[in-house]
Order: C-alpha cells, then structure tokens, then sequence
C-alpha cells in the first residue's frame, strides 16, 4: 500500500516552523509580512527540489504541479495556508499545506499514472491579516476593486505586501481560475477544537462549514428613577434583554446543537447607575451547518426577542446584520476521504466546521472537502496549538488516498 514519506513530512513541519518562529513553540507569519515571505521563499524551494512545476498565481498563491499525460485534464488542487495569524501555532494552515505537497512528491516518486493533474498550493492571506482569505476569493473571482480599496488591515499594509511578493491590484483581480479547469479541491486541516480528541476518533470529515448571521436586537423601554420607580411599575430594557439571552441560549442549545448563538455586546441607555435602561442593543449572531436550519433559528430567535418584550412591556426593533451562507461539502469528495480512512483503519465521524477556511470559497467554484485531524486540548490560534505527529501523517495519508479513490473513479 502506498504511503507518504513520515519522516520527511515532519521535518517540513519542523523546518518550516523555524520561520518566524515565536522561541516557544508557535509561529508569527501573518500575510504578507517578511516572516510569510520568507515561508513562500522556502516553499518553492521545496517544490523545485521535488522537481514539481512552481506557480505563482496573479493573488500570490503558490503552488507545485505535477501534470498527468493528458494535457486537457481538469487539476485536482490539495491546498490551505502558510500564513498564521501573529502568535500563532505551527499546524494551523502548515499542516495541510505541507500535507498536499507530501502527497504530490509521493505521486511523482510512486510514478501513478492519474486521470488529472494535482496541485499543492498555499493560498495567500486566510488568516485575514490584510484582507481574509484573499488567495481563495481571488481564485474564486470574489475580490472586488472595492474590497482591494477597504482591505480590513488598511490600504498601507496591503500596498506594501504586494509589493513585496510581487503581486498588484490588477493582477489580484485577474487571478481567477476557470471552473471548468479544476477537478476539485482538498484541505486538510487541525480542528481547533475538541470533539475528535474527546471521541478518540482519527478523522473528521467536514460536511459544511457553517453560515452565520446577525442582528441587532433593540429593547426598548422608559427610562426612570432607579430609586423612586416601584419594580413592578419598571419598563427596564435590560431586564428584557438578560431575559432573552439565557432563553435563547437554552432554546439553541436543546433544540439546534450543535449551532450556536452568541451575544457578543450589550449595549445599554442612558447608561446611568441612578436610571432604569430605556433602550438596549444586543449583537446577536447564530450559527448553523444549513439553510434550513439558520432559516428556522432566526424564525425562533426573532419570535422570541418579541414574545419577551411583551412579556416585559418593552417593544422590540431586529434589524439584519450581515449573512454568510453556509458552505455545504461535496458529497463525493466526502465519500473519498471516508473511503480512504477506511482503507488505512483510521477512524472517522461527521461534523460542522465553525470556523472559516479556504474551502468554504472553493467550494462555490469546485467540489470540495476539508477534513480534520485532532488537535490537543482544541488550542489553536496560539503557540501552545499541537498535533501528533501520528495525527499528522494519518491526515496526509488519507489526502493520499482520496486521490487515489477519485482517481479510481
Ligand atoms: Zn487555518
């Protein structure tokens, strides 16, 4: 049975994160920055040493080729992340960066003969250092001329990272890739979370990642003397809104989990110690795998937020925020990550992906799969993040695999 080299995966991750290494085991590359460059640096290195063809795409994704005999066939592409967010940990992106390009030297050196060409590549900037999952939105043709001209890290240190990875806004712009050129799209990356570890399950096969949307949810009441309203008379904004946060955390929880909801600011007026709130505003955000699903959780949220304001003698305004829809997996690619756990005796469940990756773009363009090994303790975003090396090489050999299973048809 083929598989990949171990020992050579790991002294990429070991080598790789020696670059903008944090001295305690994490790594600071965010996008663009010299750290990142000089990652990009040793990533085509690699890629020429395994005499795989380097690109260098319009948005500074880069990636190795390893073309098949016919020159009409679509490409497969295994990809995620070199960059990190700032403190980052060492697995996060790296892993399945570096586990695609194992897979590809693997192929090249085992000589199989494929139906489509692969490529390993590293998207530029998922992390959003500069502007969130650029590589990926670029490829996918998302980027816009407005979104290059209010990028969330500022027009500077976009300016300035192009420059230094030779890349400008026109060709950022032109970078998208044809769909009908692309067979699919592979990712595998650490869970940053704890349900694998928890279940001692080997793999997790993602079936979507998770839309969001939010609200604001306005309470509005009377203000009044803190001290001279009786309780019972007290139209108090808050009161409604503290009611509502703990039902609806209790509706999500027994009737949506695995979804999630979350009130990340409250915001009450006047504002006083002496004066009952007349108004509060609540950041309301939920989270779930399907549209059905979000569909009937804003339906129950909404219902709610006016069922307690009556109850409070408050009323109550919901004004829609932002909407990113869920991003369902292809059921196919699905099938072959399964079909490849199960050819190496590696466990695997299903679940939701919480967290954005550059899958959930490619996944409007071509089908796609992300899959998760266990990280310890869920750490993730931070130097102590940590994977086994065991867990590191099941990853790439199931990436292995399931190209072998596609490939198969
Ligand atoms: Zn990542």
């Amino acid at each position: 049975m083929l598989n990949i080299n171990d020992q050579r995966l790991l002294n990429d991750l070991d080598e790789l994160a020696r670059i903008g290494s944090t001295g305690d085991g994490g790594v600071s590359r965010p996008a663009l920055s010299p750290a990142d460059v000089e990652g990009r640096a040793w990533f085509k290195r690699q890629i020429e040493a395994a005499g795989l063809e380097f690109h260098q795409d319009g948005t500074g994704n880069l990636s190795g080729v390893l073309r098949c005999a016919d020159p009409q066939a679509k490409t497969l592409i295994l990809g995620s992340h070199l960059d990190s967010v700032p403190n980052g940990g060492r697995f996060d992106g790296a892993l399945g960066v570096l586990s695609a390009l194992e897979v590809v030297r693997t192929l090249k050196e085992a000589g199989t003969e494929l139906p489509f060409h692969v490529e390993a590549l590293s998207f530029t900037d998922e992390e959003g250092s500069v502007l969130g999952l650029m590589g990926s939105q670029a490829m996918a043709g998302l980027l816009t001329a407005d979104d290059l001209a209010r990028p969330r890290g500022g027009l500077d240190a976009l300016e300035a990272g192009m420059a230094r990875i030779d890349v400008d806004e026109n060709s950022i712009l032109n970078a998208q890739r044809d769909p009908q050129t692309l067979a699919g799209y592979i990712e595998v990356h650490i869970e940053q979370g704890t349900r694998l570890e928890e279940a001692g399950i080997d793999i997790g096969v993602v079936t979507a990642m998770v839309g969001i949307r939010s609200f604001n949810v306005q309470f509005l009441g009377e203000a009044a003397h803190a001290g001279t309203m009786p309780m019972l008379k007290r139209r108090d904004a808050l009161w409604g809104g503290s009611d509502y946060i703990l039902r609806a955390k209790r509706h999500v929880m027994d009737d949506y989990t695995p979804g999630v909801v979350n009130f990340g600011q409250i915001n009450a007026k006047p504002g006083a110690f002496n004066i009952v709130p007349a108004q509060v505003d609540l950041a309301l955000e939920f989270r779930h795998g399907t549209d059905e699903e979000m569909d009937a959780m804003q339906r129950d949220l909404l219902a709610m937020a006016a069922t307690v304001a009556q109850e409070h003698g408050l009323s109550v305004r919901t004004s829609p925020l932002d909407t990113l829809q869920p991003a369902p997996m292809d059921a196919t690619m699905m099938a072959a990550i399964e079909t490849a756990a199960d050819a190496l005796g590696l466990s695997h469940t299903r679940l939701l992906s919480f967290a954005g990756h550059d899958a959930q773009i490619m996944s409007r363009i071509t089908p796609s799969v992300l899959y998760f090994v266990p990280s310890v303790k869920g750490i993730s975003h931070n130097p102590a993040e940590y994977t086994a090396p065991e867990d590191c090489i099941n990853g790439a050999n199931v990436m292995l695999h399931a190209v072998l299973a596609l490939a198969s048809g």
